[in-house]
Parts: structure tokens; C-alpha cells; sequence
């Protein structure tokens, strides 16, 4: 029997899939590098990056090759197996930073349910079961499982599921007092996003980090750094922690590790992994070798100067265009952030407006990005072409003229 052939459009998306979403007007279909083309082939340039995820733009022929090359060999064999690309991969990883271990998963908040459950376990065992008290941060974001939206801490995300993980607190972000005045021997882990993404692209000072690090070994509790959106190349070095001069106990990455292929990794030293034992912890999918492969070709390429270095050069187009903007319109209160993970926080005159400049950009074509109701967010592919970064500026102007001035 012929499969039937489903006709699609953005009004099926409020037909058949579950209201959490509130996607665009355009329906994506294609992309190449920093352009994407909707069902109409109208083109867009991307500075949304899948948020923070297609660091190397869309279908890249290094990634393209890998997923078919491992397509056409080995897709999955659950963790009854290992598999070479998830090996070579975490031992890549363990070359280019901290960690002696690794983890995989297949999204963020996978990895840091697992980073969480981990700093817990660790202090149960090394330490005592009274020692698991949590302290994260005001406006946090580590991902939508009932532990992870528990850290994170945000009402609107994690109220009306009942009965929340037990003995979290947070304290605001950036403010080394706060932490100071909580922390305390039943602390078994603060967690902590370098750049806090999804609340406002705000990175930590790094007087905030080196705190942590020293409050961390003063109370036996183990600094958990949520990289899942500031790593992978996207501050302009391979992790962010590298740009404060503190080591993190446990890491987790995820949104760009697989460049756009579902894939988390949680990264630790081997004294903390030494607590577990086989089936304390555990996915079907996690390692997958399709994931593992394309990622390890990710990495590859990103984890070079010539892309690291270009980050910067990259950024600094970014600002200069921003700011012709605010000169011209009066708009921008604050340009910040790291690398290509950029804010541009709306003067109060502007504020709640974020959306509507997102969705007007959208119209004049570029994909842009927010951070809550008031910061315009970018986190465009880390090789995006200067042209496109000039072309994609051109359009949020129009976008800008329209929505704002
Ligand atoms: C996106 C994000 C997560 C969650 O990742 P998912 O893949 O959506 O589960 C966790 N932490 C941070 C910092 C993020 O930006």
C-alpha cells in the first residue's frame, strides 16, 4: 500500500501537536550554512543557530559525511554494547579539557539530571545522605525534567507538577554574599551556568566563579558548571570555564555538541565517578554511535584555532553592528555576553517589545533569537560567512525601523 501523503502547514502544527510551543508563522524546509528556506522558498539568514545548537550552520559537509558514513554502518546497540565513535569521542573530549570521564545523554536537561543525581550520590557515599542540598541560581535554566526545572528554579516552569525534589536553593546570580550566607556543610553542590542563557545572556564575573570554586572546596561540595548552551566553542573558547581560570568538578554540554544531532555529555573526574557502579545510572540511547559519530566530527572542527579564534573576530561584527543600530534607534540599555552568544538587553522604553522585533525580523527575513521578554539574543553559527552577518544586520534594521522607532 502507497503511504499516504500528508499535506502540512504551520496551522497543522496547532492541530496535531501538543500546545507547549509557539513557533514561528514560517514552516523551515531547507538550510545551508547560515540560509534556511520556508515552505514558499522565501530565504532567511540564521542567527538563531537552532538556539545555540547548528554551530556550524546547517548541513555541513564534514557532519553530513560522518552521519552517513555511520548511517551506513552502525545506527544503535543500547549500553549492553559499547561502541567505537561514543570511545573515540569521549576520549576527545577528555584530551580537550578537565575531565576524566564521561557520560552521554541525549539532551541537556539528560545531562544534567544525571550531573545532579551524581553530585547527590557522590556526597552519599563519600560523605553522608544528609548532604544533598542544592544551591543554583535566580533566573537559572537547566532544562524540563521535575529535577532539572527544580534547580533551575523558575515558577512558571516548574509549578503545577506537584511535589518538587527536595532541599534546592537559589540565591541571586553573580552575588558571592549570597552564596556565602547558605553554603554550609550539607551543601553537596552549587550548579551554576557560566552565561546564563535563557535568562538573559549574563555572564558570571569571574570574581563570582573563583568564589564559587574556593566556597565549593571549603565545604566539600562539587562546583557543577551547566554548559549546555555557553559550550562547544560558543564563548570563543572550547568551555567557558576556561576563560575564568577555574576547574569545574562536573560539566555538562549538550545543545552544540552534535551540531544539530540530539546528543548530551556529562564530563567528571574519576575520584567522583568512582562512586558508581553499573546500573546506578543509565539511557538506551545515551552513546548512541550515529550521535557519537557526528559529534565527534563537530568537534573536530570546532575544537581548532582557526574556528575558536574566529568566534571573537566574529562577535566583534556582531557589536559593531549593534551599536550602528542603537545609534541610530535608541535601543539597547546593554550588549553582552561571550563570544557568539550575544544579549542586547531593550532600553525600559522598549521593554516587553522583544518578541514583536523577533517576529518582525522573522518578516524581513532573519531567524533571531530572545532571552525573557526584554533581551534580543544571537547564537548564529560559530563560521558564519561576514557577509551573511552583514546581510542577516541589514535585515533586523528594517525589522527594527518597522517595529520600534
Ligand atoms: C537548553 C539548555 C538546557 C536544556 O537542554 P535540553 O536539550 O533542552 O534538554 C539546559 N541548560 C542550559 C544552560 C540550556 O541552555
Amino acid at each position: 500500500m502507497a503511504a499516504e501523503k500528508i499535506a502540512v502547514t504551520r496551522a497543522t502544527f496547532d492541530e496535531v501537536i501538543l500546545p507547549v510551543y509557539a513557533p514561528a508563522q514560517f514552516v523551515p524546509v531547507k538550510g545551508k550554512g547560515s540560509r534556511v528556506w520556508d515552505q514558499q522558498g522565501k530565504e532567511y539568514i540564521d542567527f538563531s543557530g537552532g538556539i545555540a545548537v547548528t554551530a556550524l550552520g546547517h548541513c555541513h559537509p564534514a557532519l553530513v559525511e560522518a552521519l552517513k558514513t555511520q548511517g551506513e554502518t552502525l545506527w544503535h546497540t543500547s549500553n549492553v554494547f559499547t561502541n567505537e565513535p561514543a570511545l573515540r569521542l569521549a576520549t576527545k573530549l577528555i584530551n580537550a579539557t578537565f575531565a576524566e570521564r564521561v557520560f552521554f545523554a541525549n539532551s541537556g536537561a539528560e545531562a544534567n539530571e544525571a550531573a545532579f543525581k551524581l553530585a547527590r550520590y557522590y556526597a552519599t557515599k563519600r560523605h553522608s545522605p544528609f548532604k544533598s542540598k542544592i544551591i543554583a541560581f535566580h533566573n537559572a535554566f537547566h532544562g524540563r525534567t521535575l529535577f532539572t526545572v527544580s534547580v533551575g528554579g523558575q515558577p512558571k516552569y516548574s509549578d503545577g507538577f506537584g511535589p518538587k525534589p527536595a532541599d534546592i536553593i537559589h540565591v541571586p546570580f553573580n552575588d558571592l554574599a549570597a552564596v556565602k550566607a547558605v553554603i554550609d556543610d550539607h551543601t553537596c553542590a552549587i550548579v551554576v551556568e557560566p552565561i546564563q542563557g535563557e535568562g538573559g545572556v549574563l555572564p558570571a564575573t569571574a570574581e563570582f566563579m573563583q568564589g564559587l570554586r574556593q566556597l565549593c572546596d571549603e565545604h566539600n561540595a562539587l562546583l557543577v558548571l551547566d554548559e549546555v548552551q555557553s559550550g562547544m566553542g560558543r564563548s570563543g573558547k572550547l568551555f567557558a570555564y576556561e576563560h575564568y581560570g577555574v576547574q569545574p568538578d562536573i560539566l555538562t554540554t549538550a545543545k552544540a555538541l552534535g551540531g544539530g544531532f540530539p546528543v548530551s555529555a556529562m564530563l567528571t573526574t574519576n575520584e567522583i565517578a568512582s562512586v558508581m557502579a553499573p546500573g546506578v545510572h543509565g539511557t538506551t540511547y545515551g552513546g548512541n554511535p550515529l550521535a557519537c559519530a557526528v559529534a565527534e566530527a563537530a568537534l573536530d572542527i570546532i575544537n581548532t584555532p582557526e574556528v575558536l579564534e574566529g568566534v571573537a573576530e566574529r562577535r566583534q561584527l556582531f557589536v559593531e553592528a549593534l551599536e550602528a543600530l542603537d545609534a541610530r534607534f535608541d535601543l539597547f540599555s546593554d550588549i553582552r555576553g561571550k563570544g557568539l552568544l550575544i544579549g542586547a538587553a531593550l532600553k525600559p522604553q522598549h521593554a516587553g517589545r522583544a518578541r514583536d522585533l523577533l517576529n518582525a525580523a522573522a518578516e524581513a527575513g532573519v531567524m533571531v533569537l530572545v532571552a525573557g521578554t526584554d533581551v534580543m539574543r544571537f547564537a548564529p553559527s560559530l563560521v558564519i560567512e561576514p557577509t551573511d552577518i552583514a546581510e542577516g544586520m541589514a535585515r533586523f534594521a528594517v525589522a527594527v525601523e518597522k517595529v520600534l522607532a
